[in-house]
């Protein structure tokens, strides 16, 4: 229902971007648009609530074809703003994620599938070691590397017992980004703590494997969950710090 109430308000930004000829919308060119680009031109502070929303609503249609046939425009945002949605179902993951920018990062490429691993490197033709640098059993796949390796997992089970985490842990990569997705949603304090540090998890495993691979150094599972247990308690914002306090490594 809310984006279908947003996908008609764009459709009410698209008629003005298209000059269609109706009073109202003559009204806001002359007064708000006046000869900018529609764009470009700032959300109006002073306009009112359904004015302001209207403009809002320009990133929904952006770079979409609307085919002007009038009755079902509203149809076809909804449907677009549908489909954009469904390709990021993690996005709560990034929102308002207060880890430290290059885990934040890191975990933008994971959920897109884009970390080089050994996977994707071979598979461009690409010579490389294929095996996992923790256990040298399995083919270092984005599943076995962050979700299915006996290493992982440890850094999760500790890190997840320390911050009260149930349900864990996933056994494939579906369940896992289903995890991720579930207990980052919403606003509360225990989804502000879990994207943070699920996020610094994330990295600390993706850099403990480079530093295998390119250093020749290790650490043990247990001093990389110390580690990111540290930089969640550093990097508590004052509307998590109290929580993240609480937890007893
Ligand atoms: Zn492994």
């Amino acid at each position: 229902m809310y984006l279908w109430n947003r996908a008609a308000i764009a459709k009410h930004w698209w008629d003005i971007a298209h000059k269609q000829d109706k009073m109202w919308i003559r009204w806001i060119h002359s007064y708000y648009v006046k000869q900018q680009h529609m764009d470009s031109v700032p959300v109006p502070k002073q306009a009112s609530w359904m004015v302001r929303k209207m403009f809002e609503a320009r990133p929904l249609v952006a770079n979409m074809q609307i085919q002007p046939t009038g009755k079902s425009m509203i149809g076809q945002i909804y449907h677009h703003a549908l489909t954009a949605r469904s390709k990021m179902p993690w996005k709560c993951i990034m929102y308002q994620n207060v880890a430290r920018p290059k885990a934040t990062f890191t975990m933008w490429l994971l959920l897109l599938d884009r970390l080089l691993t050994a996977e994707r490197l071979s598979k461009w033709g690409i010579k490389v070691d294929t095996k996992c640098c923790f256990c040298q059993k399995y083919d270092e796949t984005r599943e076995h590397l962050f979700v299915q390796c006996e290493y992982a997992r440890q850094v999760w089970t500790r890190v997840g017992q320390w911050m009260h985490i149930q349900n864990f842990p996933p056994t494939n990569w579906i369940q896992h980004q289903q995890w991720l997705i579930i207990n980052s949603k919403g606003k509360s304090q225990n989804a502000q703590v879990f994207k943070m540090v699920s996020t610094e998890v994330t990295y600390a495993i993706w850099m403990e494997r480079n530093s295998r691979l390119f250093e020749k150094q290790s650490r043990s599972w247990e001093a990389i969950a110390k580690e990111i247990v540290y930089v969640a308690c550093v990097r508590a914002n004052p509307r998590i710090f109290d929580v993240i306090h609480s937890f007893i490594f």
